[in-house]
Formats: C-alpha cells, structure tokens, sequence
C-alpha cells in the first residue's frame, strides 16, 4: 500500500473541514495539509454552494451528485404536502428525504425501527455547507457553551462571523419584508432583551455593489485554497472515504484511504488528524477505528420543529414603500428570511421566518408566492445518554462502514416545550389575522431539522459525558480533534453551524501551538 505523510489530515471538507483548512494553512504555511472527502466535486470551485452554479440544470445535477446512494431527483412536493404526510404518518423516503441531502436509513425495513427516520447526509465536497440556508444566528444566553469564558467565546464568534461573510443585508427592505417585522416585533419585542429583538436573519451570503448574491460554501471559507490550480501545502482529495484511523496508545499515526473509484487505499501519516465528517459520520469513523469513549454517539440532539403557514394580507402591507423598493430589488426570488431570536426565559425558541423558503422545501404558492410566510418555530429538546446513533458490529453501510440506527425519543419536558412553541407559533400567525386551527402546525419528522449534536460533545473534564476537551482534541489522544456539531454539548435551537466554525478557530490555536512546537 502506498504511504504518503503530511502535517494534518482533516476528513471531511463541510463548513468546518474548510475553517480547519483554511486557519492552519493561513498561521502554519510551512505545512502539509491534506483535505478528504468520500463525496463527488460539484465545481470546480471546491465546496462551492450549488446555489451560485450557473443555470437550474447545473444546480439540479450539483444536489443529485450529493446524494450518495440516491442518484436520482426527488420527486417535487410541496411543504403543505410533506406536512400532511408527516401528519398522517405516511413518511416514504422521497417525503423525508431533500433535495442534495440522502437519508441515513433507506430502505424501509430500517426506518421502521429508526427514531430519527429523516437523519439525512450530503456527500460531495463542501458538504451540507453546499447545500444549506445559511441561516447564521449568533447563539442566544442559554445556548451558550457555559464553560468556555465569555471573551474567548466572543472572539472565536467574531472570526467565525468573518470566515462565513455573515450579514443581515443580503435582502434589501420590502414593503412586504417591513410588514412581516412590525407584525412579529408586535408580539415578541417587549419580551426580548434590546439585542435579540425581532431582525433580518443574520445569512452567510456575500453581496456586490450590484446587489448579486454569492451563497458560503466552502470555498468561501477557503478563500484561494478552493482555486482549482492553487500553489500551497494544500491538497484536497474527492471522492476519497477515511476508512479507518490508525492509533496506538494516545496517538493517531494517521488514516486509511480508500479512492472510491478505484479501490485503492493509501495509508496517510500525519502528525495532526481533524474529523470533521459531520456529527453521525464523525462518531462513525472513530467508532469503525475501534476509538470508542462512553459518549460517542451518544447525547443525539436537534431541536424539534413546527412549521406553518400564513397569508400576509394586502392591509398590512405599506403599499407606500413599494416605488423605492422596486427600484433597489434584486433577482433573487426570496424576498427575506427573518429571526425571532433566542432569548430564555422569556421565548426559549428559535423564530425562522421566511417570506418565500430559500430553503430546497418546496412551498404551495397558489401562484401568489408574495403573500405566504412561512413560520418555523424550533424548541429546545433534553439532552440525554439514551438518545444515540447506535453503530452495527456486524452490518455495513452502502460504502462498507458500520451500519447506523437512531434512538431517539421525546420525553414528557420536550412535549410540553413543543406545546409551548406551538402555543407562541399561534400567537404569532394570529397578529397575521390566522386563527391556527387544530392540525394546521407540523411538528417534523425527528431529523428534519438536519442540525444534529451532541455525538461528539465537548466537555470541560474527562469523566465519561464527553468526547471531547473545550478546543475540541478527543480526550486520552495527543493528536485527534473532532469538529462540526457534534461537539456543541448543550441542547441549541438556534441554526448551529456558526458554533461548530467557532469552535474550530478554537481547537485551531491549540493546534497551531502543536504545529511549531
Ligand atoms: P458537512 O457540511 O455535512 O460536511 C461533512 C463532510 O464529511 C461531507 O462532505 C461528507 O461527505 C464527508 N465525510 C463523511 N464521512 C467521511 C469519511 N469517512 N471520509 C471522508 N469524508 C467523509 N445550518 C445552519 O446553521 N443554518 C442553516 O440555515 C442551515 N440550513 C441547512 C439547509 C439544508 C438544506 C441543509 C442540508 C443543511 C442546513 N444546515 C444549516 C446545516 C449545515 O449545512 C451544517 O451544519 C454544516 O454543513 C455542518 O458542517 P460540517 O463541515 O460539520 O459537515
């Protein structure tokens, strides 16, 4: 077998492998960095959000290449009707499944006994990052990670703030935009703090003069080491899986490569291992290589979610504000995507607001796409042991890696949260004028909200609970960092990809440390 050695292997090449990526080799240029993925190159810009691609047919073959075993387009369907299945418990794959996304469990007989049935992945490079809403919230009080001080907290959110281009003007105002903020403030103004009243969306977009929109992928992250001919250290491998990581005692001497094409595997030797494989395959591989700490997989959260939909009626909109809104407009469909923050204990929920979804969920317009908004309130959910991704001794996944089951149940607390979010979500939809009638709001199918954590959390000491140490290096192990949201310990209702980049430009500087010294 071939042997190759670098200063750092990062596996997986998402948001976070990018933020690793791009940090080491910008503070430590002298070294060796290889990046991995198992997943196709959707462009040849790497990581680059399909979004940005140039035509539809582009965008379409950029989601499906993502879909791992399922090479072929979901069929259309609309969130009203995903809605209704999910209601009536007639949940199909193409009902849990979305678009650049594939689901974990996929054939019927394992999603019968999967508590988490819509646990989904992206495989390419870039990851979900290439696919995602860009939704970058800054965590509210009792989302914090308590242990790690405040202005270290601040500063990593700051430079993850800067790696990911976050800005609440990528939408310029609109009558309609105006109308859904005064409705919402309305409500929920009073009863949050100054700094978390209702706003725009904080969105990982970057925005020219011109008003263009370029979505964060990856390559955004990565700045010129996304460049298809760039000269570095850097080198950045597609369709490569880490098959397994080698150690002894407390050390990772480094990975075992398999190039899916060809089935030729290379052993990697390299002084700094980062797993940054999303939070079901991070705890999958160290699981497979035999690394297996009490919580591994184990502490699954994501935040439940409830969707519905109101009319934005033409008197509530300032008709007034349209001469100078038409003359600023930008093509993009979406005319905003708009927060109710996090702000315990007055409204311990996440508002995501969206006028028209920028998400891949398709929406019923009835050709009048202006007038429905759709609200999406997630609750917090209890983290506990028993919620976990369970790893098969025995059977494999489609690419040969230990296969994966979900427990995952809501307890008595997590249903009076959801009814209370329901209870708040009504309130809202009624300062729209909707009287929410009984089954008009969804809770989602567990795993919808496609923001899982806690299977490799973080804690401040090593005694059993966590997998990690606060700069995210895997506890018992020299050399092993794990990144991404499995780390973030805490139950989160907030989008939680600007945490996990934030924590990796922390376990940054202690690996910088490693690096020269
Ligand atoms: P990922 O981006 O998932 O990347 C992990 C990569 O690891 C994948 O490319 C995978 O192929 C690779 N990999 C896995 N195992 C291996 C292996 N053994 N060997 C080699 N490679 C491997 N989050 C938000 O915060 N806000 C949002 O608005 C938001 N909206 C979303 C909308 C959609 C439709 C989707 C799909 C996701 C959304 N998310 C959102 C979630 C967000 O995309 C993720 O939080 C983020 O991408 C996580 O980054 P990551 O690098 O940890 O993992």
């Amino acid at each position: 077998m071939k042997t190759t050695v670098a200063d750092v292997l990062i596996v997986g090449s998402g948001p976070i492998g990018a933020t690793f990526a791009r940090l080491l080799s910008d503070q430590v240029p002298e070294a060796k960095i290889i990046m991995v993925d198992l997943g196709p190159r959707l462009s040849n810009k790497s990581g680059q959000h399909f979004k940005n691609m140039p035509n539809d047919s582009a965008r379409e073959e950029a989601q499906i290449k993502s879909q791992g075993p399922h090479q072929e387009a979901y069929p259309l369907i609309t969130v009203a009707e995903r809605a209704n299945a999910a209601q009536k418990g007639h949940l199909s794959l193409e009902m849990l499944a979305r678009p650049g996304t594939h689901l974990v469990t996929d054939n019927l007989e394992d999603l019968a006994t999967n508590q988490m049935p819509a646990a989904s992945l992206s495989s390419n490079l870039g990851g979900m990052g290439a696919h995602w809403t860009c939704a970058c919230p800054r965590p509210g009080n009792a989302e914090r990670i308590a242990f790690i001080p405040e202005e270290e907290y601040d500063r990593a959110f700051a430079k993850a703030e800067e790696l990911l281009c976050v800005s609440q003007s990528t939408f310029v105002d609109s009558p309609e935009g105006l109308a859904i903020m005064k409705i919402l403030g309305g409500v929920f103004n009073e009863k949050l703090a100054a700094d978390r009243q209702v706003q725009r969306m904080p969105l990982a977009c970057k925005t020219d003069k011109n008003g263009g929109q370029y979505w964060v992928g990856s390559d955004v992250i990565l700045g010129e080491l996304a460049e298809p001919h760039q000269q570095s250290n850097f080198e950045i491998r597609s369709e490569t899986l880490c098959r397994k990581l080698i150690h002894e005692k407390s050390t990772v001497s480094g990975a075992i490569l398999e190039h899916l094409p060809t089935g030729e595997q290379e052993e990697i030797k390299a002084k700094i291992v980062i797993v940054a494989a999303d939070a079901i395959r991070t705890p999958q591989l160290l699981w497979a290589s035999g690394i297996r700490p009490r919580a591994l997989g184990h502490y699954l959260n994501e935040h439940p979610f409830i969707f519905t939909f109101v009319e934005l009626k033409e008197d509530l909109v300032d008709k007034s504000l349209a001469k100078s809104y038409n003359k600023n407009k930008r093509t993009e469909p979406t005319i905003g995507v708009f927060w109710v923050p996090f702000d315990a204990p007055n409204h311990p929920f996440h508002g995501q607001i969206m006028h028209m979804d920028v998400s891949p969920l398709k929406i019923e317009t009835h050709g009048n796409p202006k007038h429905i908004v759709g609200l999406g309130w997630g609750c917090l959910k209890e983290v506990r042991y028993e919620d976990q991704i369970v790893f098969s001794e025995d059977k494999n996944d489609y690419l040969g890696m230990p296969k994966m089951n979900f427990k995952f149940t809501l307890t008595s607390k997590d249903k009076e949260s959801i009814a209370q979010a329901m209870e708040i979500q009504s309130q809202a939809a009624a300062a729209f004028g909707k009287v929410i009638k009984e089954g008009e709001q969804t809770l989602m199918p567990p795993g919808t909200s496609l923001h899982y954590e806690g299977t490799t959390r973080m804690g401040e000491k090593n005694d059993g609970t966590s997998v990690c140490d606060p700069f995210s290096q895997v506890w018992e192990f020299d050399n092993l960092f794990v990144g991404g949201n499995g780390v973030i310990p805490m139950a989160t209702t907030s989008n939680p990809t600007l945490t996990s980049v934030a924590m990796a430009v922390r376990a940054c500087e202690k690996i910088v440390n490693k690096l020269k010294n």
